[in-house]
């Protein structure tokens, strides 16, 4: 067992602080890494409130996780000490069930394993990568190209895929036009991954304030959806909509801008459910779908498309003991365009 220095919230209600956590001795196909920066994802917020359930404490968050490698299993052919690499949402699946065979290990049938607060193999709680350094399965560790900024890399991990995943199948590219709702961490990556895509790209923001980013992020429109006037001037205009809110809306209002066989995707996860009036698809025979991360196929294919096109997070990077003080601030809208900690100030 290797103790290593953490931040943790000791309950839903209490701030983070300081502590150790636990990483499990290398087994053969195990990877050590020690760990540059870990972005902070609005998934973490919801997780250590509780917002979709009760988790066990103390728990530590961060599933935007890059850093390099320091140790390595007898077995482990994928990676060698020194690689820079990247760990995401989850550490672990059943590599046996259809959806694993696929590709598709987010959508394991035998549920995948999370990188925090998930139950792991040997039955103790995952703990994430707000930490000095963690021990991963090779096959879930994932190489970050040199041509990223390692500190604008790790948002990829999560808010990068998430979007990704969902813009490639459902084919955002040339002569599709796609809306991205909400500009926050997700939202501003499936702004420049579309616009990369070469879909024609509107975000739908409650204010004009980020206006000028988001043209420069690759939009070519730019709305407030604050302003009723939004929603009678792009009724039937999108072939996707991509959601990215971690609050409850009024998701009609979004289905009423799809053309015919549009899709809403939402990949915000509120804890509140989103009633969906049928009638609201019956009009342009729409589609109202979800969307969970992506496989690790997928999230390498996403970090080699970045490192070519030259995409990267905007971050703002933060010391541990700021951490606190960024959760509230991403409460409040007021995140440009993901924190990401410096792991050095907790070592
Ligand atoms: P974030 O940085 O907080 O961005 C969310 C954005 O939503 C905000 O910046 C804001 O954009 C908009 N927003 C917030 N509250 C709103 C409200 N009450 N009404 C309308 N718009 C509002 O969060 P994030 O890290 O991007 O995560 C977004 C959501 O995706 C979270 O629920 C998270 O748990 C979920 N998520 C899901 C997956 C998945 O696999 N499906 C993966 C990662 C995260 P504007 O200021 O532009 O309006
Ligand atoms: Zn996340
Ligand atoms: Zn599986």
């Amino acid at each position: 067992m290797l103790t290593v220095n953490a931040i943790a919230a000791p309950s839903a209600t209490e701030p983070l602080v300081r502590t150790t956590v636990e990483r499990r001795d290398l087994g053969a196909h195990d990877i050590l890494i020690e760990i540059s920066y870990a972005g902070i994802c609005h998934s973490d917020i919801h997780t250590v409130r509780g917002d979709w359930g009760p988790v066990a404490y103390p728990l530590t968050v961060g599933h935007e996780i890059v850093g390099h490698v320091t140790a390595v299993g007898a077995e482990v052919t994928r990676h060698a000490v020194g690689d820079r690499v990247g760990v995401g949402c989850m550490v672990n699946s059943c590599r046996e069930c259809a959806n694993c065979r696929a590709g598709q290990e987010q959508y394991c049938e035998n549920g995948n394993t999370g990188t925090y607060a998930a139950v792991d193999r040997d039955g103790t709680v995952t703990q994430g990568g707000y930490s000095t350094h963690i021990v991963v399965d090779q096959d879930f560790v994932l190489r970050v190209p040199t041509e990223i900024p390692i500190e604008a890399a790790a948002p990829l991990l999560c808010a990068g895929i998430t979007t990704y995943s969902p813009l490639a199948h459902w084919n955002a590219g040339p002569g599709k036009k796609v809306a991205v709702v909400g500009m926050g961490g997700l939202g501003h990556m499936a702004v420049k991954l579309a616009a990369a895509m070469g879909a024609e790209v509107t975000v739908l923001s409650q204010t004009l304030g980020k206006k000028d980013d988001g043209l420069a992020f690759g939009a070519q429109h730019y709305y407030a959806t604050s302003d009723p006037a939004t929603f009678e001037a792009l009724r039937n205009g999108f072939d996707l909509i991509v959601n990215t809110v971690s609050a409850p809306i009024d998701i009609n209002q979004y289905l009423s801008l799809l053309r015919l066989d549009g899709t809403l995707v939402s990949v915000g996860a509120p804890p509140e459910p989103l009633p969906v009036q049928v009638f609201s698809l019956f009009g342009a025979r729409r589609s109202f779908a979800g969307s969970s991360i992506g496989g690790i196929a997928e999230t390498q294919e996403m970090l080699d498309f970045c490192a070519e096109r030259g995409i990267a997070a905007e971050v703002e990077v933060i010391g541990a003991d700021q951490v606190n003080d960024a959760y509230e601030r991403v409460l409040s809208s007021d995140v440009r365009y993901r924190f990401v900690i410096d792991i050095n100030t907790l070592r």
